[in-house]
This record gives C-alpha cells, structure tokens and sequence, in this order.
C-alpha cells in the first residue's frame, strides 16, 4: 500500500471533483478537479528537477489556495515540505535556509531579491516565486513554469516512515526547532481527528489560519481534505470578514486571539451562528472568560484542543460530552499522554507536573538536532512536551504552562497559570502574565505583568494585597507592572522570554 499521505487524502476526494475544494474572498472557486491537476503539474515540475529522493522545498509565501496545492504536490511528488512563517526576515530565513539545505527555495514575489541571494548562497539550486508580480508576467514563477507539465501524476510511493514535512516550531521558548513528520504522523492524526470531531458530508470548514503552522495547515485543512469538504479559504483572520462568511460554514478552528476579537464585533450572536457545528481554539491557552462569553452570546461551546509541531493534536475536549473550560480535554484516540513527577513516576489526579506523550503522531526527531532529540525522549519512549499540567479526576487534562516558565521562588515551585487565573479574575483587568524574574535573596522573584480594561485603575500596591489575601505569601508577585499589550508572536502566544529580558 501507498502510505502517501495524498494518496490518502485523494481517496476521500468527493465523488462530484468538480463540486467546491476551495473557494475565496474574491470569487475564485478551485475544484477538487482542479486540485488534483494543479498539484499533478506542480508535482511533474518538482519531479522535473532531478531532485535528491528527500529534497527539502522551502515555502514562503502569502496565504493562498495556490499555496495549499504547491503543499500536496510537494507531499505528492514525495518530498519533504518546509514551510516558513511569512513574518520571517532575512537574519530568519537565512538560518532556516542554511540549518535545512534545501534545494528549492519558493517565496513571494516582493521578496525575491533577498531570499534569493540568501538561497543562492546557501548553495540552493531552484528558487521561484510561487506566482508573478502583479504588474508584469515572471517567467521564473513555479505556476508559470509548472503549466506546460502533465496535468496527471503517478503519486510517489511512500512507506509509513517516510518524512513529509519539517515544521519549525514557534519559537516561543526558544530558537524553532525543525520537527520531522512522517506521512503516518500525519495520515494517522488526521484520521483520528476526522472521527473524534465529528467531521460530517455537508462540512464548510472557515479557513482562516495562517498555512505555516501545524494548527492551519494539518489541523484545519487537513480536516477538510480527508472529509472532501470545501474550504471558505481566506488570506488571514479578519473578525468582520469571518462574520460574514459564518453564516456560510458549519466549522471554525482559531487561536484564542481570534475569539477574543470575534466577541468585539456586535453581530456575534445565537442567529449569525446559527449554522456552524464547531468552533475549535488551540495553540495558546483559551482565557476561562473568553470561553464563557462565547456561549453566552452565540450558544456555542468552544472545543479546546491542545497539540504542538512535534506531535500534531494529541489532546481534545469531546465532540460529545462535556467540554471543559479551561481544560484540553481527554487524550486522542491511540495517543497515551501522562502526567509525571521528576523521576517519571506516574502524577495521582490533581497532581501537578510534566506532560509526555507517546503515539502513532509523535514525531520523529528535530532536525539535525540528534542530541537534542535524544534528551527529548524518555526510555521508555515518551516525548516530553516541555508542557507542565495536571489531570482531573474525569481524566480532563488542564496545562499550567511551561516548564521552562516556571518560576522557583525560595525553593518553592510557583505555576505562572495559577497566579495569573487570580489577577484575570480581578475586576478591570483583561489578561496577565507571571514570569520569574532573578533576585539575589529568592533566586526568582514572582512578577505579573497585567494588561488593564480602558479606564480601569488598578495599582500595583492594589493588586499585592489583594493576592495577599488570597494565596500564599511566596507566590505573591514582588512587582507588578501594567502594559498595554502583552508581546505575542504570529501564532497568538504570548512572548514570556521578552518579558523576563524587559522585567530583569
Ligand atoms: P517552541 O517550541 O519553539 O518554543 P512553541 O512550543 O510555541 O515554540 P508550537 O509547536 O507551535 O511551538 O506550539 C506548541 C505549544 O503550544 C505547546 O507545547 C503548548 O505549550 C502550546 N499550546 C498548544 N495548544 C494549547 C492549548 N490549547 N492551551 C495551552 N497551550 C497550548
Ligand atoms: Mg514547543
């Protein structure tokens, strides 16, 4: 059998190709037939270049459904997809570039100049732009040069293990980390994920997601892919446009961000959502008080799931059932994920302490990263999330941060999350961070960061008393400072390492 994920994906294709894969804000409209001959053509160009059997393609580019195809052409033609956060800069792209050698390059067409020269430098073969300039025809675009190909493509045979894409993390503790996925990472993930969510014929997924990350480009459409479901496929998130294509579709997957913007706009209500089936958020913690308002105003109960690039979604609150605020749910199906002290040793409920995961969608390892990847596992093979939680009693796993976020203070082990759920709740205050920052006498000293509601007055000494009351002296923030806006990065998460450097 053919373990390529296309492969997979085209088996669910609908039976009607010419009914809606992808359809966007300015009327174009992608068949399914179109998709299949599009990538075929994209996927005999690839092929064209006499590529090595694991050549990595690097993609940056702007959101498009062209974008999408150029992804399942590279996975079809069997090679390995690396896509890169359009926000990068050339210090950025020239790291990636270098640190994954890869043989084709493909940016936007206003970047051209110096992506380019970085990739040529590099000792990169083929760099493209994935479309021309508006103002003039580039014969040196991938879609240009694709067209003269065959619009039909024998997909590439693939075993289970083979790589399909490296995805570098968000960098959000760090320097990103490229995760090497396999075709059966993936295929296995989106399987379980098309069962756990329901997925259903008439599905309209609201695709709003940036495509260089693993929550829009698997997650989201992925979901749509295997289900044969068309895609409202937008260039970015925009709440007033999503307003007004929700009536249109019946799923939506977003970072908390997203939800929190869709409640200030004043159409958000029980009728404006009165066809969608799901709301899905992830990829950042999803305040109590945003999931509450959503379904007061809309009657829709946010799904949270929690996953990251190394593992795809290996946790998510039921389609069925209860899903609880300000937890991530229940462990997916064939994904055993525990909570363990410092010596491995199984957590009781409640318990606090580190997250692992083992499964069919772990990754295989960071790229070039053998050490690294090694330090990452247990013996037993678990993968250490770097994630800090705790189960309930109903088996609800609740994540508290992050391991490398938490602060020891005295000796004692503060969790940011608890402190922070404290000030959320203080009247005025929209969101806070806690970090750690050094201090002579308590090794870390307990910090909050709080961001306040326009014309609210709160004051630090304000603020220390009435935590006071409230928890144990040492984990009482020594300081408080108040901003306007916590730092975040692409994806929504908040920037905590920015603010240890600024609060020192
Ligand atoms: P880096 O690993 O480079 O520091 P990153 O961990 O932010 O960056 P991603 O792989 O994009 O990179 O994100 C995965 C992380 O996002 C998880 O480890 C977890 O901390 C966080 N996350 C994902 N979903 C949720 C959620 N529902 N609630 C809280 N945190 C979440
Ligand atoms: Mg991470």
């Amino acid at each position: 059998m053919n373990a390529n994920l296309y492969a997979l994906f085209a088996s669910h294709f609908p039976e009607d190709k010419s009914s809606c894969c992808m359809e966007t804000h300015d009327g174009r409209y992608y068949s399914w037939d179109d998709v299949e001959r599009a990538s075929a053509k994209m996927a005999n160009l690839l092929s064209s270049l006499d590529l090595q059997k694991d050549a990595r393609i690097a993609v940056q580019v702007e959101k498009s459904p062209e974008a999408l195809i150029l992804y399942l052409a590279t996975i079809r033609a069997g090679y390995v997809y690396l896509p890169l956060n359009t926000a990068y800069r050339a210090a950025e792209v020239g790291y990636f570039i270098e640190n994954a050698e890869p043989e084709v390059v493909v940016c936007s067409p206003h970047n051209f100049g110096w992506v380019s020269q970085l990739a040529f430098q590099a000792g990169t073969k083929h760099v493209y732009t994935l479309d021309a300039p508006a103002e003039g025809r580039n014969s040196g675009s991938l879609l240009n040069r694709a067209i003269p190909h065959a619009d039909s493509f024998r997909t590439v045979h693939k075993e289970p293990d083979d790589l399909a894409a490296i995805l570098y993390t968000s960098g959000t503790t760090g320097r990103s980390k490229g995760a090497m996925l396999t075709h059966d990472n993936l295929a296995s993930n989106a399987l379980v994920l098309k069962q756990a969510w329901h997925w259903q014929k008439n599905d309209v997924l609201l695709h709003t997601l940036p495509l260089f990350h693993v929550h829009g480009l698997f997650v989201a459409s992925h979901g749509a892919l295997l289900n044969g479901s068309k895609m409202i496929f937008l260039p970015k998130f925009d709440a007033a446009q999503v307003m007004q294509y929700l009536p249109q579709s019946t799923v939506f997957m977003g970072v908390p961000t997203y939800y929190v913007r869709l409640l200030q706009e004043n159409g958000l209500d029980k009728q404006s959502c009165a066809n969608m089936r799901l709301f899905i958020s992830g990829s950042a913690p999803l305040l109590l008080d945003t999931f509450n308002e959503f379904t007061r105003r809309t009657g829709h109960t946010i799904l949270e799931r929690y996953g990251m690039s190394e593992t795809t979604m290996q946790v998510s609150n039921p389609y069925r059932g209860e899903r609880k605020g300000g937890t991530v749910g229940l462990p997916l199906q064939d994904v055993d994920v525990r909570v363990v002290k410092a010596d491995n040793a199984p957590c009781s409920p409640n318990e606090i302490g580190d997250i692992q995961v083992k499964g069919p969608n772990v990754f295989k390892g960071y790229w070039r990263m053998p050490e690294k990847t090694a330090e990452e596992f247990t013996s037993d093979g678990y993968f250490r999330t770097g994630d800090v939680g705790r189960f309930d009693k109903e088996g609800y796993l609740s994540i508290v941060g992050r391991s490398k976020d938490l602060i020891i203070s005295g000796g004692y082990n503060v969790y940011p999350k608890e402190i922070e759920s404290f000030i959320d709740e203080m009247d005025g205050v929209v969101e806070s961070a806690v970090i750690g920052v050094p201090h002579a006498e308590f090794g870390e000293a307990v910090t909050a960061v709080i961001v306040l509601k326009p014309g609210a007055h709160l004051s630090e000494a304000g603020v220390i008393a009435a935590l006071k009351a409230e928890i144990a002296n040492f984990k009482v923030p020594k300081r408080v400072h108040f901003v306007n806006e916590l730092p975040r990065n692409t994806m929504g998460k908040v920037q905590k390492n920015v603010l240890r450097d600024l609060y020192q």
